[in-house]
């Protein structure tokens, strides 16, 4: 009999019901050191005071209004992302899918006003994710995202993740855009060099082709800069933001250059939810903390902690684990032996961490881990490590 929640997913037998911080308590009291944040989600981890402050105030006051009506929350969200990054504008929506579709759609409508309605196709990667609905899966273009689904929106085109060679010759006078997740999150935690990424744009300026990154997962300080493009000190046309500017509310956004979005009028597109009062309050705040330099800074002096215990990890776990990667806060382990093995024996040590492609465990803490969270993680991964090589 089919379970009365869809079985889409292969859960582990944890329910928990409380969160404080970087940690999380089941509905039994046993108590779990969160590593993956709600996959890379609770970016200042659970309950934080001054989310809970803002979120209960909004509640008391109003949760949604059409947008229909100005709204001072939605404004004040957009405004801020707009003083802090690259864009001159930004719509609000309730995650990272529903960003990935206004982001192709704007790429397209931008050609068509253009007077190039053929100019439509979008060049991806291999190991990209963009979502789940038919256009992101269509465009990250995995065997198992799209099987069983088709026909599949056309006019997508998966190359080799950052194979420079491939994609200029990809590019023709039908390539809209070049759609790219600096740091691949569900692909493995695989980060575009700097020198690729500048390559990118420097190809997109001359051919035209607009430039959107997917900085859901990487972005909002998780790799160490607000947006993990700025290392690169380059800029996109477009981005998809959600997952940790919400702060664990549903909470998405694409933003843009004015050129970008110049095809994008009065009733070009819209959302019911997206841009609530609710949510918006949140991210405003989620943003104002986290944009804040001194905060950046805390978020790469703890990276650099966290990073220099997991190189000794790999290195006293030769059969476990083969290497680290990422940036920032954006961590993952390359491993030797089975990664859902890893992670089902990070469990035994009440130790949250998530499985990527590419055989990989991700490590996705809160931005504002404790140094001593961050030493008792390093802990029980090792233990972690010292069990399953035992077996
Ligand atoms: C999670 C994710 C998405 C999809 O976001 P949802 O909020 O789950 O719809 C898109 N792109 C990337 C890079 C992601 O990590």
């Amino acid at each position: 009999m089919i379970p009365s929640v869809l079985p889409t997913y292969n859960r582990a037998p944890l329910a928990f019901e409380r969160g404080e911080g970087s940690w999380l308590t089941t509905t039994d009291g046993s108590r779990y050191l969160d590593l993956g944040a709600g996959i890379a989600v609770n970016a200042l981890g659970h309950a934080h005071p001054d989310l809970v402050a803002v979120l209960t105030e909004q509640a008391g006051k109003l949760w949604h209004v059409s947008n229909l009506y100005q709204i001072p929350e939605q404004q004040k969200l957009a405004d801020l992302l707009v003083e802090n990054t690259f864009a001159d504008t930004v719509f609000v929506t309730n995650s990272g899918t529903e960003a990935a579709e206004l982001a192709i759609k704007m790429a397209r409508k931008y050609w068509y006003d253009k007077g190039q309605p053929d100019r439509i196709e979008i060049l991806t990667f291999d190991g990209a994710f963009h979502g789940r609905s038919t256009g992101a899966i269509a465009a990250a273009g995995s065997e198992k995202m799209v099987k069983g689904y088709g026909p599949l929106m056309p006019g997508f085109k998966t190359l080799p993740f950052g194979d420079h060679e491939a994609l200029r010759a990809a590019v023709t006078e039908k390539t809209a855009a070049v759609m790219v997740e600096p740091i691949q999150g569900e692909g493995g935690i695989r980060a575009l060099p700097d020198a690729c990424l500048k390559g990118m744009r420097d190809l997109c300026d001359q051919t035209g082709a607009l430039l959107i990154l997917d900085e859901v997962q990487c972005g909002v300080g998780r790799s160490g800069k607000l947006f993990a493009h700025e290392w690169a000190g380059i800029t996109p046309d477009i981005m998809m933001v959600a997952k940790g500017i919400g702060g664990g509310f549903p909470l998405g956004a694409v933003l843009a250059t004015e050129n970008a979005a110049s095809g994008m009028i009065a009733g070009s597109h819209g959302s019911t939810y997206g841009g609530n009062p609710l949510g918006c309050a949140v991210g405003a705040k989620v943003l104002e903390i986290i944009a804040d330099p001194a905060f950046m800074a805390e978020v790469n002096r703890k990276a650099a902690l966290f990073r220099q215990g997991l190189e000794s990890l790999v290195a006293s776990h030769p059969d476990i684990y083969e290497a680290v990667r990422g940036e920032g806060l954006m961590l993952g382990l390359k491993c030797a032996a089975v990664n859902s093995d890893v992670v089902k024996a990070n469990y035994a040590q009440n130790l949250l961490t998530v499985p990527a492609a590419d055989n990989v465990i991700r490590l996705l803490p809160a931005l504002n881990i404790p140094d001593a969270d961050i030493a008792e993680a390093l802990s029980r991964l090792d233990k972690a490590a010292t069990s399953l090589a035992a077996t």
